[in-house]
């Protein structure tokens, strides 16, 4: 066996220190960009990790470098022992974080202190409420708006996601920034990106470029400062002076950090997705449940890792449905 360092680097020299693992396929919202209308074809309860599985898994990846665990889904708060995973996973040497739709994450203030877990991400797409019901099928913009300004009261420190759509939100960037006025979180907006039954297409998507062109039409040059990006950030980081919040944008369609790349993604039914981008999948779980050693097929899935977008190196690849399409949708793997 390899040693510790090696067994997460791949062969563009880049090692995984940061495991996002998912904890649920279903959700309480139905984002059109996430999830087919249809709904996805959902594992057997029995095909799913057992929260001792997941704490399994996560430790023999905190054993060879990982030290940023994220928990995602679907919706990793309407999993019914998610007190249990945290403090498995809280008694691991990791930053531990979050990425919710804060639909009932007041209900969770207490158990995530506990556990240490102070960086949450939460999904906004609008800031209206009718526009929010139609993009997640859901009416509940009150209740995850009221969330996201209790989680900043009680200190959490907070990261609006707001995926933006030509012609849907793109008209709310400002708007968006704006929140940032008042309130120390950091909006990230993402670029819309390709994933099985979300419609995808390359003219719906608004661009970083764009992002900043509507930035520059709104705020002086000298008020928009450009912020140090944390190393492996996604992100590229801005903030308007004298406000107290900041802004990103998240691009990985058009300027993509694949250089910097430093995760790996667990599915909820325990299968390693070394890319986002690419449908390759290496099964961690049947492996453990037969109790052999999952370390080689960590090592094989993280050195068949390709150096950018999973193989789509190109705009155009990117927008060849046959590249993309065999790719789950979002919900099951994770964001
Ligand atoms: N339910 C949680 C939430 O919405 O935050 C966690 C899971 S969700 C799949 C994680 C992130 O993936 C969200 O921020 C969401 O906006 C993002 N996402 C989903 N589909 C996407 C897409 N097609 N393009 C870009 N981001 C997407
Ligand atoms: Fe659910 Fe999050 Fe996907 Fe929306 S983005 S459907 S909230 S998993």
């Amino acid at each position: 066996m390899n040693n510790s360092k090696n067994l997460l680097q791949d062969l563009h020299g880049r090692h995984h220190a940061y495991l996002r693992i998912s904890l649920i396929e279903r959700c309480n919202l139905r984002c059109t960009y996430c999830m087919p209308e249809e709904g996805v074809k959902l594992s057997p309860k029995s095909h799913l990790m057992t929260y001792e599985e997941i704490y399994d898994i996560a430790k023999t990846f905190v054993k060879h470098g990982v030290t940023k665990i994220r928990l995602t889904g679907g919706e990793p708060l309407i999993r019914k022992d998610i007190p249990i995973i945290l403090e498995k996973l809280a008694t691991l040497p990791v930053d531990l974080s979050i990425t919710s739709n804060a639909v009932i994450i007041d209900n969770f203030f207490d158990i995530l202190k506990a556990n240490g877990v102070n960086k949450i991400n939460v999904s906004l797409d609008s800031l209206d409420e009718a526009k929010f019901k139609h993009i997640t099928r859901r009416n509940e913009f009150n209740k995850v708006y009221k969330n996201i300004l209790l989680l900043v009261k009680e200190g959490f420190s907070v990261k609006v996601n707001a995926v933006l759509m030509k012609g849907f939100n793109d008209d709310e960037i400002i708007d968006f920034i704006n929140l940032t006025k008042d309130f120390p979180i950091s909006v990230r907006f993402i670029e819309f990106m390709p994933f099985d039954g979300n419609k995808w297409d390359m003219s719906k998507m608004v661009s970083y470029k764009e992002v900043m062109e509507c930035v520059s039409s709104t705020f002086e040059e000298t008020q928009v400062e450009r912020l140090q990006d944390a190393p492996n950030d996604t992100s590229k980081n801005y903030k308007i002076s004298g406000y107290k919040g900041s802004f990103a944008i998240i691009s990985s369609v058009t300027n993509p950090f694949c250089d910097s790349c430093n995760r790996l993604r667990l599915t909820a039914n325990g299968q390693l997705k070394n890319c986002l981008f690419s449908s390759g999948e290496s099964d961690l779980l049947t492996m453990l449940r037969a109790g052999k050693s999952i370390e080689p097929i960590i090592q094989k899935a993280v050195q068949a890792k390709l150096k950018v977008r999973g193989g789509m190196d190109t705009l155009e690849k990117l927008q060849e449905p046959k590249l993309h399409k065999n790719n789950r949708s979002m919900i099951t793997i994770g964001g």
